[in-house]
């Protein structure tokens, strides 16, 4: 999708310094971040949302990738959240399939 941010990205057409890089995901530093550790893990292949998603690999390959980087980041013994908005009320404001690692403090339940 040529207009997209997160294509954008993961194509290297906006530079950008990836925390986490395979064949099929990319992972950075999210620029309004919400807790100490907050980085996007996304498909390069552009997915509009969770709901769009028809391909049970891109799961694996998304979840695999953001358990890796946790793991690398040693954020385990003090825990870490995973979080996938999806549509307007779930949150999700960029249109391009996207998890978010949260870690570093003490998060809320339930979400805001
Ligand atoms: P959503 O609200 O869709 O679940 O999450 C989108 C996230 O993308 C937000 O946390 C927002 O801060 C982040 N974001 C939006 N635009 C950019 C960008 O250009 N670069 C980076 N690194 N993060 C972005
Ligand atoms: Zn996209």
């Amino acid at each position: 999708m040529s207009d997209c941010i997160f294509c954008k990205i993961a194509g290297g057409e906006i530079p950008s310094s990836f925390v986490y890089e395979d064949d099929n995901v990319a992972a950075f530093n999210d620029v309004n971040p919400q807790a100490p550790v907050h980085i996007l893990v996304i498909p390069k292949k552009h997915i509009a949302s969770s709901a769009a998603v028809d391909d049970s690999s891109v799961w694996s390959s998304l979840m695999s990738s953001a358990v890796k980087i946790a793991r690398k980041l040693g954020l385990e013994e003090n825990g870490y959240r995973m979080v996938i908005n999806t549509g307007e009320q779930g949150g999700q404001s960029v249109p391009h399939l996207h998890l978010h690692l949260l870690a570093g403090r003490n998060l809320g339940w339930p979400p805001g």
